[in-house]
């Protein structure tokens, strides 16, 4: 009989669906980069400069903020808005216990103190009612996420805050372009907002850069100074900076990029959609994937995570079919090993907690096909059909 053993109807699961393409978005507008990229190179301009000047204008009016500066990363985003609020040693700042290490990793390296809050589950962001009774008489700043591309429910802690005459410093490096009903975007509702054009963001460098938003014209000023070692005339420092300056190229590149954004977010909403379809119509129950819910504003999808039972076992079986899932994140900030002198145990903040074991970010990005799609979600039947 060999030779002629079936070894199964062919599945749908043998396509790959990788965790990114970005190759794949460079190769859609090569010509317009790598034409970028020469003028860049032969301008000898490369670090500052008129192009990126460029961009932080094209940034601005796209987020509807009146200034963006460009800067070497979104953590130095995050870092320099709290160096300019002369945030330090005996200072507290309220972040999420759910989010990228960045965002509580910066306040850290600042000498100040991280004052964890829960998150709400359904959308894996700052439980805004809690952050009252996170407040002392040391806490400098409130630093919300938008996790994953959704808006935090930014109406009642902008008015906490301003309740307690604190600033709000948005975490916005996932969230570019998401808005609420009214049209503002994130990173333009607090006094500053961070982003990140890391590559894999929905807004990619091809390397490190970021930017801050700011409606404030001193803050403004003052991070542009900050960028440059604080020096507002070559070689006079006025305050204590450090080399925060984005590339020429990477700006150029984005300036590219920025103008396909808009193009990119319909086609991950729509991406979404189906997915929701998709798992909803499955022969799934739904305690074993809860797809994300869409609850404030307009969510731009920079992962579509799902909750997921037994989803450490699930992981492997998807890497098995090339189906490249992603765990955003393990373990929540007040857990980690660094912040272990903060006093925090397992239980402290439970929702985070809970979150850190259940998501599950499928695969996500406009070059997505229908046919990867339903590859992925009867990867998912298939393992809980086993
Ligand atoms: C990516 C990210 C950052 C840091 O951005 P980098 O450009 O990688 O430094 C900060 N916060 C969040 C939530 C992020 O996702």
């Amino acid at each position: 009989m060999a030779g002629t053993a079936r070894t199964g109807p062919s599945r749908a699961a043998e396509i790959a669906v990788p965790p990114l393409n970005l190759a794949g978005q460079f190769a859609a507008l090569r010509e317009e980069l790598l034409k970028e990229m020469a003028d860049v190179a032969a301008s000898g301009y490369y670090v500052l400069g008129p192009k990126v000047t460029t961009f932080e204008e094209a940034l601005a009016r796209y987020c509807g903020s009146r200034h963006a500066v460009g800067l070497s990363s979104g953590t130095d985003a995050l870092l320099v808005a709290m160096m300019a609020l002369g945030i330090g040693p005996g200072d507290e700042v309220i972040v999420p216990t759910f989010t990228f290490f960045a965002t509580a990793g910066t306040v850290a390296r600042l000498g100040a103190r991280p004052v964890f809050c829960d998150i709400v589950p359904e959308t894996y962001n700052l439980d805004v009612s809690q952050v009252a009774g996170r407040i002392t008489p040391r806490t400098k700043a409130i630093m919300p996420v938008h996790l994953y591309g959704q808006l935090v429910d930014m109406a009642p802690l902008l008015a906490l805050a301003a309740r307690h005459n604190l600033p709000v410093i948005e975490d916005a490096a996932q969230a570019i372009g998401a808005h609420d009903a009214a049209g503002t975007k994130a990173g333009a509702f607090g006094l500053a907002g961070c982003l990140s054009f890391y590559p894999t963001k929905n807004l990619g460098a091809l390397g490190d850069a970021g930017a801050l938003l700011t409606n404030d014209d001193r803050l403004h000023e003052l991070v542009v100074k900050l960028r440059i070692h604080g020096s507002g005339h070559t070689y006079y420092h006025d305050v204590v900076g450090g080399n925060f300056r984005i590339d020429a190229l990477q700006a150029a590149l984005l300036t590219v990029k920025l103008r396909h954004l808009d193009d990119w977010t319909r086609q991950r909403r729509a991406h979404a959609a189906r997915y929701t379809e998709l798992i909803l119509s499955a022969n799934l129950a739904p305690e074993q994937v809860r797809p994300p819910a869409e609850i404030h504003g307009q969510h731009i999808y920079h992962q579509y995570v799902v909750r997921a039972q037994r989803r450490d076992e699930l992981l492997p079986f998807l890497k098995e079919r090339k189906i490249g899932a992603a765990v955003y994140y393990p373990l929540p900030l007040h857990l980690q090993k660094c912040f272990a002198g903060l006093g925090h145990k397992p239980g402290d903040f439970p929702h985070g907690e809970q979150a850190a074991a259940e998501v599950l970010a499928l695969p996500m990005y406009p070059e997505l096909t229908e046919e990867q799609q339903r590859a992925v979600v009867d990867s998912l039947v298939a393992f809980y059909q086993r």
